[in-house]
């Protein structure tokens, strides 16, 4: 990590405009400007933390799958006893370390969804697992190495450097859609005897096995369940639409979690296989920290896989793989679900990128960052580390709302960017001291953040899991009071629901007398929207709801 470490921008450089808008930490921060030096010791220490957390490979394995191991092997055999086979031990699948220069090269590589890419090396002993691995020749800025072993027929992305360190005869992969065809090579039992010559003679057979050889005899279907601890079910909920991945040596099978976290793989073993997530969907890739591929490297096994993820013990997310599962599901729920007729945010198509979150082990502020280039790869930084499930979840869909905000209307988001973010945190009286017209902006956007956020962790506790008294953050936050939040308020939510808080808590909340509406409204609302009036403007030309006449007034509660 040296070289990395000094390429890597320190954080006191990257101009503070990118950060263009933030999830509020507390619900009454009193925010506060950390110094340039506390922030960039601050970043130093998390780096450490983040290498720590990395996976160390141990010794290289002897092959027992390389055409040279598998003919010697053939050999041995065929000393003991007498076997046949119908053709020869030729290459059938080629080892491969595919090393993709930039982003764009390996969102390219990872477009072939048949090619099962891994971080790490797939002939290597593992001493300890971590939550990722970004090769120590390599500079954090690069995307590390992939592995991956590919039929030899099969055509390599043309213009990604590659290097085959092994051709390989696999003779034993047997998946679902590419069934064991035992006759091709030999016979069904020839085989298993070879790859177990083989693997004994490379010296990989486990202690069992050499004991008893009739041990691993009987094939097996990778399938397991997937949960993660909820602080608001208080018990462990499935984790859906992860993709799960099952390996043995140059053999992955892979399944998807259903909604109830269970998963079935599309292929079998005779052996243990490990089991590993990597925390990526087509749309979306979550990152360790900032920089490395977040994955959770699950035991070697032979047999189910079920794995809880978090300690019920523990009242807040304190565990990362924990962290992780919670922002995949965010994600996959704004993604893949049907997200209330919703714009989608951006998505991985020709010459757009997957979306990246870098998963920061912090509390602070998150953000959804335009430039995505520059703070190192990621175009959101979550940093919600520490809160209630309820409010992970709940981060990770802000920030993809206002995501989905530039594409809803991309002249009208940037504009409000600029007067929000830019314009006045680049000026002399910096990002804290707004006039009205820049408060209005930033409000508007952050307000319709967390109007998309509170709509989505209610559906997720009420609805999917039926817990219809849940209220998101202090009554949804209408316990808030006017005067204490100018930017992330209640008013989208205010439009949404039939209660007025003013009635409930008092003259020092925001008067409501409006309902009835719905999001795909107030979303409909943003197009061409580039003042806080003009989203109430466009809401009430557009839509018919009796309650309309209290639009001004709902909007005026907030005055600067
Ligand atoms: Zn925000």
């Amino acid at each position: 990590m040296k070289q990395g470490c000094k390429i890597r921008l320190p954080f006191f450089v990257l101009p503070i405009f990118l950060i263009l808008s933030c999830q509020k930490e507390e619900y009454y921060p009193k925010k506060t400007d950390i110094s340039e030096k506390t922030k960039a010791l601050d970043n130093l220490l998390e780096e450490k933390n983040e290498i720590e957390g990395m996976t160390q490979l141990g010794e290289r394995l002897e092959n027992p799958y390389s055409v040279q191991n598998m003919r010697t092997a053939w050999d041995s055999l065929s000393k003991k006893s007498k076997v046949t086979k119908n053709s020869e031990i030729i290459t059938t699948h080629l080892y491969i370390r595919f090393k993709p220069k930039t982003a764009e090269e390996l969102a390219e590589l990872k477009n072939d969804s048949t090619i099962v890419l891994y971080d790490l090396p797939l002939d290597y002993e593992i001493i300890s697992d971590g939550d990722f691995y970004h090769d120590p020749e390599l500079p954090q800025s690069q995307p590390t190495y992939k592995y991956a072993s590919i039929p030899k027929n099969k055509k390599t992305p043309t213009d990604i450097e590659f290097e085959v360190l092994e051709e390989l005869f696999i003779p034993d992969e047997d998946s679902d859609t590419n069934e064991f065809k035992a006759n091709s090579f030999a016979s069904k039992e020839t085989i298993d005897r070879l790859v177990d010559e083989s693997l004994r003679l490379t010296n990989n057979l486990d202690e069992l096995e050499k004991e008893n050889p009739l041990a691993s005899r009987r094939r097996w279907r990778p399938s397991g369940r997937v949960r993660v601890y909820d602080h608001i079910t208080r018990s462990y909920a499935p984790v859906t639409g992860l993709k799960v991945r099952a390996r043995r040596w140059f053999t992955t099978h892979r399944g998807f979690t259903n909604n109830s976290g269970n998963f079935k793989c599309g292929g079998r073993f005779r052996r243990k296989a490990n089991y590993s997530i990597k925390w990526d969907r087509y749309e979306y890739s979550i990152r360790s920290g900032t920089f490395g591929q977040a994955i959770l490297n699950g035991s070697k096994r032979r047999g189910n896989w079920n794995v809880n993820l978090g300690k019920s013990s523990s009242s807040i997310v304190n565990d990362k793989q924990q962290y992780y599962a919670l922002i995949h599901q965010g994600a996959l729920d704004y993604y893949y679900g049907s997200r209330f007729g919703l714009t989608s945010p951006p998505r991985n198509k020709f010459l757009r990128k997957q979306l990246k979150i870098a998963a920061r082990p912090k509390s602070g502020q998150s953000s959804y960052v335009k430039a995505r280039s520059i703070y190192l790869g990621a175009d959101i930084s979550l940093q919600a580390w520490g809160k209630t499930s309820d409010r992970v979840y709940g981060t990770i869909v802000h920030e993809l709302a206002h995501a989905a905000h530039k594409r809803v209307d991309r002249k009208s988001y940037n504009s409000l960017v600029w007067g929000a973010y830019t314009g006045p945190c680049t000026s002399f009286n910096g990002c804290q001291n707004l006039g009205p017209t820049a408060n209005g902006k930033r409000r508007l956007m952050e307000t319709w953040a967390t109007t998309v956020e509170t709509v989505f962790v209610l559906n997720r506790y009420r609805n999917l899991y039926r817990l219809k008294s849940f209220d998101y953050n202090s009554d949804n936050f209408q316990f808030q009071r006017t005067a204490a939040e100018n930017h992330y308020t209640s008013a989208g939510y205010d439009m949404i629901d039939n209660l007025n808080q003013r009635s409930i808590y008092g003259t020092d909340r925001p008067l409501d007398r409006v309902s009835g509406y719905n999001i795909k409204q107030l979303e409909l609302g943003l197009r061409g929207a580039k003042t806080w009036q003009d989203w109430k403007n466009n809401i009430k030309a557009r839509f018919n709801n009796p309650t309309e006449i209290h639009l001004d007034e709902l909007f005026n509660n907030w005055q600067n």
